[in-house]
């Protein structure tokens, strides 16, 4: 029966599975078979799909692997398409290459200083509102291009009981915290039961308004998406949740069945890829993979430049390669088929938005702007709006915000720019609460802190 069903969802001459004892194997949808059973080695990567390396080759991916580890789900490896596999994406994304040993000067462990925006362990607390929650630092799959690759998979790092407390602790004392996000590792490969634990602390903090679940699970492991599972979660709407497709080939009947499960509880997804040189470089491959994404019920929400963690080097591209596959997007499809590209910035300074322009030029009553076909228009602009003037000062406002449901809070950034409230007309970014939380936390802890 395992067969039968491989056949069906493999690609008819991708596979892998053929001639071993993993075909014949009943547990093949038992994810946990498949995480006893991932691929950790050459040896039995060889073994199962069949492509085989020389004694140099093999060498040199011992040492990348010293380094990064390797770590495959038997399902993820059987879509690898071994007649054409050095090209092909499902292999670029799971098997070490050597190139990965290159560090360039500009290469960080931490570019996006997780640790430092780090009140507490596990916690990184960038953004005013919302802040992302590392509950566990397995993976299904170790893949290539890992921004976090400094901590998957390294026992330093596995949350403990203990610290997840503390995170939750930490989230409860904060009540400018709205939007909780899970994220790891992957938090689906804790048990339900503990999941279940987190989730309902967090569930009992009145001020935490959404909590959102960073996966991979339906790409590489879908078969742990359980009925279980979504029961669990649907107890505790509002949920969202995030996965990572990077290539139309990953959708396949098990990650589509996966996908079908979660949106059915209810549960809106989203999907944030990553561009990767020789991966998904490619408008067309992109477009076809948002489009079969919304069809499953995804919407994709962030295209990520690739970002500079150690040992990404030969996955990058130029942000211009992001720009033009935007540009084939906006306009050429459905509006929610297009993804927010971003630069996440280096240093901490969260996601960056870069988009193609539109704008060609203004003055001061018309914008000139251009659209997705070339076609150069005019937008009028009213000649007679009277701007509301706001010195934050909201009870003699003529607009109703219901101050109630308003939290009150100091213009951050460009926003402040761009007020009336105060006389600020430069940006010095200096003693704003994300840089105080960090001086709050180096002293606490000084040995952390270097740089
Ligand atoms: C990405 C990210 C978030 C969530 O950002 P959104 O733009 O709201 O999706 C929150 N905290 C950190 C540290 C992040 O990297
Ligand atoms: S699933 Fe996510 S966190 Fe885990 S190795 Fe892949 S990219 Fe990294």
């Amino acid at each position: 029966m395992e067969t039968k069903e491989i056949k069906k969802f493999a690609r008819p001459q991708t596979v892998a599975v053929s001639s071993t004892k993993y075909a014949l194997d009943s547990n093949w949808r038992d994810y946990k078979w498949q995480l006893a059973n991932s691929i950790r080695t050459i040896a039995a990567f060889e073994k199962l799909t069949g492509i085989t390396f020389s004694q140099r080759e093999r060498k040199k991916l011992e040492d990348t692997m010293n380094k990064f580890p390797m770590s495959i789900t038997p399902y993820y490896a059987s879509l690898i398409d071994k007649h054409n596999y050095r090209n092909d994406p499902i292999f670029k994304q799971s098997f070490p290459n050597p190139a990965e040993l290159i560090i360039s000067k500009y290469d960080m462990s931490d570019p996006l200083h997780e640790d430092k925006d780090s009140p507490v362990k596990g916690i990184t607390h960038r953004y005013p509102d919302r802040v992302l929650f590392l509950v566990s630092n397995r993976c299904s799959m170790y893949c290539r291009h890992c921004t976090r690759k400094r901590k998957v998979g390294d026992p330093d790092y596995i949350p403990s009981r203990d610290h997840i407390e503390a995170g939750i602790n930490y989230i409860r004392d904060s009540p400018q915290v709205r939007d909780v996000l899970l994220s790891g590792g992957d938090p689906f490969l804790l048990p339900d039961s503990y999941l279940d634990w987190i989730l309902t602390e967090l569930r009992k903090i009145p001020h935490v308004e959404i909590i959102r679940i960073g996966t991979r699970t339906p790409v590489v492991l879908p078969y742990r998406v359980t009925d279980k599972l979504v029961r669990m979660l649907k107890k505790h709407h509002p949920l969202w949740l995030n996965t990572h497709f990077n290539h139309p080939r990953e959708l396949t009947h098990s990650a589509q069945e996966a996908l079908r499960k979660l949106a059915d509880a209810g549960i809106p997804l989203g999907n944030q890829s990553v561009l990767l040189a020789g991966v998904n470089d490619c408008p067309q491959i992109i477009k076809k993979l948002n489009q079969k994404l919304v069809q499953n019920r995804v919407r994709p929400y962030y295209l990520f430049q690739c970002d500079l963690s150690e040992g990404l080097t030969h996955f990058r591209t130029p942000v211009g390669k992001g720009i033009e596959i935007i540009e084939s997007l906006v306009g050429h499809t459905s509006g929610f088929a297009v993804p927010t590209y971003v630069i996440d910035a280096p240093g901490g300074g969260g996601k960056i938005p870069v988009m193609p322009n539109y704008i060609i030029s203004w003055s001061t009553n018309k914008v000139v702007l251009r659209n997705y076909e070339g076609v150069i228009t005019t937008y009028k602009e009213p000649d007679s709006y009277e701007p509301v003037f706001c010195d934050r000062n909201c009870k003699d406002c003529v607009l109703q915000l219901k101050l109630d449901e308003a939290h009150e809070r100091p213009f951050i950034g460009i926003e402040r720019l761009l007020s009336d409230s105060d006389g600020a007309i430069s940006l010095i970014p200096q003693g704003n609460s994300r840089l105080k939380r960090r001086e709050k936390h180096s002293a606490k802890s000084p040995k952390a802190k270097k740089t």
